[in-house]
C-alpha cells in the first residue's frame, strides 16, 4: 500500500527493541525510510501511526522487516532539489567557464605583453604640426641661439655635409625642472615644421627584461620612418646612469636599454634627418658613453631666468591674460627671485584663478600677491591658537628677518609670517634668494656664514628673550639645516682651519661603482679635529647671530608686536621700519 510521507506520525513511545519485537510478530503494515534520517514512520496494521528512532544506515530493521514482508518505501528527497541542483550547477558551470576566459585573456595580454615588446604599449607622442614657436620660450636667450642652429641642421643638412661637417645626433639640455626644455625641444620641431616624437625615458623601463630595449628600437624606427623629425626624450637621467653603479651593482634591464639606446645612437647615419634633443636636471650621473661626441655631444645649459627673464617670461604667461594697468610686471620679477619659468607661469594662473574667484574683470597686483602668497607658503592651514606659541614662533621668525637684514641688506626679507601652512611648522619667514648665487651656481664662504647666521637666528631670539633655559625646539630644522651647511663647508669646500680636503661623507661611499671605504685613508684624529671644526662653527654664528639681535632688541619686540596682531609682516613695512631703527 502506498502512503505519503506527511502523514501525521506522533513521535514515538516505542523502544527500539519494542519496534523489532512488533515486526517478528507481524503487526507492522508498513515503513517509510528517510535516507540520511535516523527516524523511520511506522504504520502498524491497526492503524496506528508512529516515528520510531534507528540507528543510522540500519540495516537489521531492513532485514527484520523484508523477513516478515513488511511493505517498505523510501523517500526520494533528491527528486525535489534535483532542479535547484540542475539550475545551480549550471550556474557553477557558467562561471567557471566565464573564469576561464578572463584567466585565458589576461595571460595573453600578458604574453603579448612580454612576447610582441609592447609595440602598442610604448608611450610615444608624436605630433606633426608642432605649434610651440621660440617667442613662445622666454628668458633663455642663450639655449635659443644655440638650439636655432639645430633647425638649419634640419632643414638643409645637404649644406653642411657638403662641406664635411658632421651634423650632430644628440643634443642634451641640462637644467633645472620647469626651466623650460621640454618647451625648446618643441620650439624646434614647430620652427623648423618637422614631426616632434617624445617619450618620459622612464617609459622604456618596464618589467619585463629586453622590453626597454626593444621599445627604444621601436622609437628610432619610427623616427627613421618619418625623418626628418626630432625625437625628445624626458628625464633622459632615468636610463643613462653610469653603467654598474648603485648598490649591488647594475640593474639589468636599465642596461639593456641604455646599451640599445647607444647603438641606435651610432646607427642611424648623420644625414638621415633625426636629431635627438635629450633632457635632464641630472647630468653628473650620466653613462659617459652618452655624452662622447656622435651621441649627445651638444650640451645646452637651460638655466633658471635671471630678473629680465623673469619678466620676459611673466609677459610671455599674460599675454592671453587681461592686466590691471597697474601692474608692473618688473616689479614681480623682483619679487621671484628663483622661479623657474614653470613656476612663473603658475603664478600667473593662480593670479588669473584669484581673479575669477573676486569676479573681477582684471587681474590686479592684489590678485599676484595672493598667488605668490599660495605658492611661496603653501595653502593655509589652522590658525596658532595659542597666544604662547605664537609669540615663540614670532621671536623665531623675527630673529631671522633681523639677521637676515644685517648680513644681506633689508631688501633680502620678502615677507615674514607667522600664520601656519602646509608643509612648514609654525611661521615662515621668506628670505630672497641672492641673485648672483642663483645665476652663477657660485657661493662664498662669507655666504655661507651667514646663511648659518640666519639659521641659528631663531634660536639666538629666543636665547635673548626667554633665556637659556626656556629656550624652545621650535628652530630643530633650522639647527638641522645650519649644520648640513657647517659640515659641508668644512667637509667639501675646504672652508676650515682643516684645509681644502674632500671628505666624502659615508653615504657617498656606497653609491657609485666607487665601493672603496675612503674612511681608512683619513686618521681618526682628522675625524675628531672635524667633528670639532663644525662645532666651533655653528658657536660662532649663534653668539654672532645672538649679537645681532640683542643689538636690535627694540626693532625685535616691536616686529613681533605687529606679527602677533596682523600675523603677516609686509616687506614695504617691514623696509620702513627697519631703515629706521636696524642698527647693524
Ligand atoms: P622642463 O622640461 O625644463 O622641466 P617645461 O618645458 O616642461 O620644463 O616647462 C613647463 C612649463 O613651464 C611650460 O609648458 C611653460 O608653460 C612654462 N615655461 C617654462 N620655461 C619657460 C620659459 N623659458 N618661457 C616660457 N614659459 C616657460
Ligand atoms: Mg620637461
Amino acid at each position: 500500500m502506498f502512503f505519503k510521507s506527511n502523514f501525521p506520525y506522533t513521535n514515538s513511545n516505542t523502544s527500539y527493541s519494542d519496534l523489532l519485537l512488533e515486526i517478528d510478530s507481524g503487526n507492522i503494515q508498513s515503513i517509510y525510510f528517510y535516507p540520511r534520517k535516523r527516524e523511520i514512520d511506522v504504520l502498524y496494521k491497526n492503524g496506528k501511526k508512529e516515528k520510531v528512532p534507528i540507528l543510522y544506515n540500519d540495516q537489521l530493521i531492513l532485514e527484520k522487516a523484508s523477513e516478515n514482508n513488511v511493505e517498505l518505501t523510501v523517500n526520494n528527497s533528491r527528486k525535489e532539489s534535483a532542479t535547484a541542483n540542475s539550475f545551480a550547477s549550471i550556474g557553477i558551470f557558467l562561471i567557471f567557464v566565464i573564469a576561464i576566459v578572463l584567466i585565458l585573456r589576461s595571460t595573453s595580454k600578458l604574453a603579448s605583453r612580454a612576447l610582441g615588446f609592447g609595440k602598442n604599449n610604448a608611450k610615444f607622442v608624436t605630433i606633426d604640426d608642432v605649434d610651440t614657436r621660440f617667442d613662445d620660450v622666454a628668458g633663455v636667450p642663450e639655449a635659443a641661439e644655440e638650439l636655432k642652429e639645430v633647425i638649419k641642421f634640419l632643414n638643409e643638412p645637404k649644406k653642411f655635409t657638403d662641406l664635411g661637417a658632421k651634423v650632430p645626433k644628440g643634443v642634451l639640455l641640462i637644467g633645472p625642472p620647469g626651466t623650460g626644455k621640454t618647451l625648446l625641444a618643441k620650439a624646434i620641431a614647430g620652427e623648423s615644421g618637422v614631426p616632434f616624437i617624445s617619450i618620459a625615458a622612464s617609459e622604456f623601463v618596464e618589467l619585463f627584461v629586453g622590453v626597454g630595449a626593444s621599445r627604444v628600437r621601436d622609437l628610432f624606427a619610427k623616427a627613421k620612418d618619418k625623418s626628418p623629425c626630432i625625437v625628445f626624450i624626458d628625464e633622459i637621467d632615468s636610463i643613462g646612469r653610469q653603467r654598474g653603479s648603485g648598490i649591488g651593482g647594475g640593474n639589468d634591464e636599465r642596461e639593456q636599454t641604455l646599451n640599445q639606446l647607444l647603438t641606435e645612437l651610432d646607427g642611424f647615419a648623420d644625414n638621415s634627418g633625426v636629431i635627438v634633443i635629450a633632457a635632464t636636471n641630472r647630468p653628473d650621473i650620466l653613462d659617459s658613453a652618452l655624452l662622447r661626441p656622435g651621441r649627445f655631444d651638444r650640451k645646452i645649459e637651460v638655466m633658471l631666468p635671471d630678473l629680465e627673464g623673469r619678466k620676459k617670461i611673466l609677459s610671455v604667461h599674460s599675454l592671453s591674460k587681461p592686466l590691471s594697468k597697474n601692474v608692473d610686471l618688473a616689479y614681480w620679477a623682483t619679487r621671484t627671485v628663483g622661479f623657474s619659468g614653470a613656476d612663473l607661469a603658475n603664478l600667473m594662473n593662480e593670479s588669473a584663478i584669484h581673479c575669477a574667484r573676486d569676479e573681477s574683470k582684471s587681474i590686479s597686483n592684489f590678485h599676484i600677491e595672493n598667488a605668490l602668497d599660495k605658492i611661496n607658503l603653501g595653502l593655509r592651514t589652522s590658525v596658532i591658537s595659542s597666544l604662547n606659541m605664537k609669540k615663540i614662533i614670532a621671536y623665531n621668525e623675527v630673529g631671522r628677518a633681523i639677521v637676515s637684514a644685517v648680513r644681506n641688506g633689508i631688501d633680502s626679507v620678502d615677507k615674514i609670517t607667522i600664520l601656519p601652512r602646509s608643509g612648514y611648522l609654525g611661521g615662515y619667514t621668506k628670505i630672497n634668494p641672492d641673485e648672483e648665487i642663483v645665476s652663477t651656481g657660485l657661493i662664498s664662504k662669507k655666504l655661507l656664514l651667514n646663511k648659518i647666521e640666519i639659521a641659528l637666528a631663531g634660536r639666538a631670539a629666543e636665547t635673548i628673550v626667554f633665556g637659556k633655559n626656556e629656550i624652545t625646539q621650535c628652530s630643530v630644522n633650522d639647527i638641522s639645516y645650519a649644520t648640513n651647511i657647517v659640515r659641508e663647508m668644512v667637509t667639501k669646500y675646504g672652508f676650515s682651519i682643516i684645509g681644502p680636503v674632500s671628505i666624502a661623507d659615508s653615504n657617498d661611499i656606497l653609491i657609485g661603482d666607487n665601493f672603496v671605504s675612503n674612511k681608512s685613508t683619513i686618521a681618526d684624529n682628522t675625524y675628531s679635529k672635524i667633528d670639532h671644526e663644525i662645532i666651533k662653527i655653528s658657536k660662532i654664528s649663534l653668539n654672532n647671530a645672538i649679537n645681532i639681535v640683542s643689538k636690535n632688541r627694540i626693532l625685535l619686540d616691536k616686529l613681533v608686536d605687529i606679527l602677533i596682531n596682523k600675523e603677516t609682516i609686509e616687506n614695504n613695512i617691514f623696509r620702513k621700519l627697519t631703515f629706521d631703527l636696524l642698527k647693524v
